[in-house]
Order: C-alpha cells, then structure tokens, then sequence
C-alpha cells in the first residue's frame, strides 16, 4: 500500500513569490523543505506534487521553463535523498473553467489515477486556501502550512481553524513522523529519522533530465481539451533513488508495491467522487479523465 503526501509547491517547497516562478534562479526552496521530503521517503512515503502554474497560460512562463525548474528541483533534492514521485501541473488561468486547476481537485484525482491507489488516506499539505479547498472537494485530508501564503490565509478565511496547521513542511513532517506512544515497539525496527539526514549521496544527475523530459511527452496530449491536467510519473529519478538507498539501508525501502486491487478500487471511489464534484464529473465517471494516457491500465 503506497503512503502518499500531497504537497502544493510554491509556498510549501520553495518560497512563494507572490507571482509565478519563471526562471529557474528564482525557484528558491524553503529551509529545511527538501529534506523533510527526503525524511518522508526514508520512512516509507512516496510525495506528489499538485501545483496551479497559470503562468503558461498566461504567457510568462515557457513549457520548458517550467520543465527546467522541475529539473532543477530533483536534483537538489537528489541532493539530499529526496524524490517526488508524480509532478501534476495545472497550465490553465481563472478564466479557462478547467477542472485542474485548484480549488479543483482534479489534479489529485489525476495523481490517485496516476499511482492506482485511494485518495481515502492522503494528506495534502498547502499553504492557500485554493489548496485547501482542493483537498476538501475531493477526500483529501489538509494540512496547513504558515510559510508561503499560509499565515495570511489562516488570518484571512475564518474556518479554517479545524484544519491542522504547521509553521513550515518540515515541523509537519516532525510531527508526523514522530514516534507515538502506542507506536513505538512497532518502530523499533524501522530506520530512524535522523538517517534521512546521513544519507548524502549524489548520484549523477543526468538521470534527472529524463524524468524532465518525461512531463514534456505527457504534455503533448494536451489540443484535444483545455481542461485537463498533466502529470509526469518521475520514474527514472524513483528507480534510481530506491537503489541508491537500498545500498545504505536495508531495511527501508520506497513503497512501490501496487496492487491491483487497490487500484480498481481507487478508480471506483474516484467516480464516485467525481460525480460529486461540478467540474471534473463528466469526465472521470466515464472512465478516462481527462488524459487518455492517466488511464491506461499498465
Ligand atoms: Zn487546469
């Protein structure tokens, strides 16, 4: 069963500007964000991506920029230990309808498909209201951050108070990685968290530039509709993270058994989510979302 953590990007990875990120210089990463993510994959959590980049449809960001910064991502995550395992983007603006773009949830609908697994047990960690509304429309669990846009949105929109806020990704990742009481004979045998900290090999990074390029063929399918969302599977970058750990750890290894029964089931309630849901619902009950490669069955 895959453990998955959903994380917007700006403002939760690396600083929110306020404004698109359009060159690769001002992808700036939040301290301590990187390695927070590395610490989730060293116990056991695979990490996504669901990031509006209105920018592209707006004309101030290129594809390949966008593919550029991504690449830059993994590899200073790479760096670190880290990895994420699908990037979706939504490069649509407000005035498109899509259903991607947050507060649409359709980009986690696309992740849920992308991994074959239920978003029932998914945590989505955000730092905007649309990233929490994103979470909420579909069966998401939110969390809060205070970087980014956080602490204005926390002040802003009143009734957001039941929703479990951190000052940065990496005290939310303390926190949920942190040994519970009832839990801690079963962690006995588990790698300890500061070894995500140890860990600092640096494989080459030229594996870094398939997993680019990968979101760039994905991207192609886009002329039939405007609504739909893009989501890269870094595969290269996956493979080539669980061997370099296997050759530290033994006993952690990334969760990448997915079963198939999982997967029809998360194909189910995402229907039937869906169906709930005014902007994505004609399309995922049907079967085939809005990519027609989200859903080939493997
Ligand atoms: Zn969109």
């Amino acid at each position: 069963m895959i453990k998955l953590i959903v994380l917007s990007r700006d403002g939760v990875i690396n600083e929110d500007l306020g404004r698109p990120v359009t060159t690769v210089d001002e992808w700036v990463p939040i301290a301590g964000s990187l390695e927070a993510i590395a610490r989730l994959n060293q116990e056991g959590w695979s990490v996504a991506i669901v990031t509006n980049q209105s920018g592209i449809g707006l004309g101030i960001l290129e594809l390949s920029t966008l593919h550029d910064i991504h690449k830059r991502m993994y590899e200073l995550l790479n760096e670190v230990g880290g990895k994420i395992d699908v990037v979706a983007f939504c490069p649509h603006t407000d005035t498109d309808g899509c259903a991607c773009r947050k507060p649409a949830p359709g980009m986690l609908y696309s992740i849920s498909e992308r991994l074959g697994i239920s978003l029932n047990n998914v945590t989505m960690v955000g730092d905007s209201l649309h990233d929490m509304q994103a979470a909420m429309a579909s069966a998401v669990s939110p969390v809060i951050v205070r970087t980014g846009k956080g602490l204005k949105t926390l002040d802003k929109h009143k009734g957001l108070e039941h929703i479990p806020a951190f000052d940065d990704l990496a005290s939310y990742v303390d926190d949920l990685l942190a040994p519970k009481v009832d839990e801690e004979a079963d962690k006995a045998d588990k790698p300890k968290v500061s070894q995500a900290k140890a860990q600092s090999a640096k494989p080459q990074s030229s594996k870094s530039v398939q997993s680019g390029k990968s979101e760039v063929s994905k991207s192609q399918s886009s002329k039939q509709q405007s609504n739909k969302t893009q989501t890269s599977k870094n595969q290269s970058s996956k493979a080539q993270s669980s061997k370099s750990q296997s050759s530290k750890t033994q006993s952690s290894k990334p969760a990448s058994d997915k079963s198939p029964s999982s997967k029809a089931l998360s194909t189910k309630s995402q229907a039937t989510k869906s169906a709930a849901s005014k902007t994505s619902a004609s399309k995922a009950t049907d079967g085939k979302e809005s990519n027609g490669k989200a859903s080939s069955s493997k």
